[in-house]
């Protein structure tokens, strides 16, 4: 057992500096150097009994083993281990929260180990040596897939249809593939041009996209249906969580995901402005999340004038609460590069109404609340402290409280696909909001039930 994670310190910050990162939207992180992946890949202990792989990473990917790849300067062979188990590590690497890290054995006592950046450098690796090329299958069957929906969870399982020899064709609403990835998260999270080296390769290993076609509007679903052998949907869940207390109904308020899809798509030239603009604003983002945070970073870059972030759940410890133990995903305060770049976050805040002056937002009446407290910690309940009201002034609101489950059965009667033997649902769309790496999990599921559906 290597004992270098007692001598060599994980590495606290990967960032450009926040001054020169907020002028632009390139990737904010820096890749480490050959010298920190040689230390960084050493600190892992090769655990016998790897939780990081097992109950951390939902693809099961092979941690440690990778890990001692890269220490011994192996990449071909980190890659090899990679790619058995993970379809696009180049977009889990820069956007997964990195559930492996949280379970990572080194959390106990010290820093878990930079499971992620490592990833990164073993994919760019592997695309810069050429080891990442397109592949179409040898044989054709004569099957055929149709999948409704470019985000990950169609896009993996795209990827196994098509090696299992199926055709397939991917229908998707939107300009460009890549849902979420290509429209909701920031370009500084994510450059798109990630993205798009992934699309070629899937096109040239001969996956077919019919883009800019919604189905149920442009295509029906039932007339896709009885073209092809098994139709796979996979179109997360459209649906954001609104905040209905009077004066919902003024200029300025929008949805999360308006906002950084105006962006994403002015950062692309597919729209030359962005419809909804923080310039000069003093914006407030209702929701302390993930996307929340997104809002944070967009604003700043786009020149808001102040920005605050607001939640209605307490600030959770500093430290991983008692309530989620190692290896469980830890309930801690994660601060985000968008919030060190300049923001104001509160917590224990009730949203009460929204005021404004000729039908424009000018702030939220906002009232504190007090949490009872699980055993452990865990936030369980609140009351209003009644009485301590004050409003919070803002020109621009961002909704970010999540999006809701979608409603599976009125979707599929919407689109007059019930009781259809061939029909299959992927990623966001069966098992509710989640994350990239668990729509990648649940899109190779699917292709899996499917190939064997074809099979049958
Ligand atoms: C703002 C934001 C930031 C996020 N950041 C992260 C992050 O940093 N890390 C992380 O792990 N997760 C993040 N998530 C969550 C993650 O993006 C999703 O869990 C994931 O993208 C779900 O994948 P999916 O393939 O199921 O659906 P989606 O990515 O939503 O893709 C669905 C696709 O289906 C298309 N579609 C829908 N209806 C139709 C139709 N009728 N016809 C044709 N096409 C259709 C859509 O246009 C879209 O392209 C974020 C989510 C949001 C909203």
């Amino acid at each position: 057992m290597s004992r270098d994670f007692m001598k060599i310190e994980r590495i606290g910050h990967v960032y450009r500096s926040a001054g020169e990162r907020v002028r632009d939207f390139k990737e904010v992180e820096v890749p480490l150097t050959e010298k920190q992946l040689h230390e960084q890949s050493a600190r892992c202990m090769g655990c016998g009994i790897p939780f990081c792989h097992g109950t951390g990473c939902p693809l099961g990917n092979l941690i440690p083993d990778f890990n001692e790849a890269v220490h011994q300067g192996d990449w071909r062979q980190a890659w090899e281990l990679l790619s058995a188990t993970s379809s696009f590590p180049e977009l889990t690497s820069r956007v997964c929260p990195a559930l492996c890290e949280g379970s990572c054995t080194e959390g106990l006592n010290l820093e878990p180990v930079m499971i992620r950046q490592i990833e990164k450098a073993i994919v760019e690796h592997a695309f810069a040596n050429g080891w990442i090329k397109p592949s179409a299958p040898e044989k054709r069957s004569d099957r055929k897939v149709i999948i409704v929906g470019a985000g990950p969870a169609g896009l993996a399982a795209a990827v196994l249809l098509n090696k299992a020899g199926h055709h397939v064709t991917v229908y998707e609403k939107n300009h460009f593939p890549g849902g979420l990835l290509r429209y909701g998260i920031p370009d500084f999270k994510l450059d798109k041009a990630v993205v798009e080296r992934r699309i070629r390769i899937l096109e040239e290993s001969g996956i077919r996209f019919v883009l800019d076609t919604e189905v149920g509007r442009d295509v029906s679903a039932e007339y896709l249906r009885g073209r092809c052998d098994a139709l796979l949907i996979s179109c997360g869940t459209p649906v954001p969580r609104d905040l209905n207390i009077p004066g919902r109904e003024l200029e300025n308020i929008h949805f999360a995901l308006e906002f950084l899809q105006g962006q994403n798509r002015a950062n692309s030239g597919e729209s030359s402005t962005v419809p909804v603009s923080a310039k000069g604003k003093r914006v407030l983002v209702i929701g302390g999340g993930d996307t929340g945070s997104d809002c944070v970073g967009t604003a700043n870059r786009q020149g808001a004038r102040s920005v605050t972030q607001i939640e209605i759940m307490p600030r959770p410890p500093e430290t991983r609460s008692p309530s989620t133990p190692w290896p469980f995903w830890p309930y801690q305060l994660r601060t985000s590069s968008s919030h060190e770049e300049g923001c104001v976050r509160r917590w224990e805040l009730q949203s009460k109404n929204f005021s404004g002056e000729n039908g424009q937002v000018r702030g939220v009446e906002v009232v504190p609340v007090r949490w009872t407290l699980s055993p452990f910690g865990r936030p369980q309940k609140f009351e209003e402290l009644s009485g301590k009201t004050e409003t919070i002034e803002a020109d621009l609101v961002l909704l970010a409280l999540g999006f809701l489950k979608l409603d599976r059965k009125a979707m599929l009667e919407r689109l007059h696909l019930n009781d259809a033997p061939n029909v299959f649902l992927a990623g966001d769309t069966a098992t509710g909001p989640s994350l990239v790496v668990r729509a990648i999990v649940d899109g190779r599921k699917a292709a899996a039930r499917i190939d064997r559906y074809l099979s049958n």
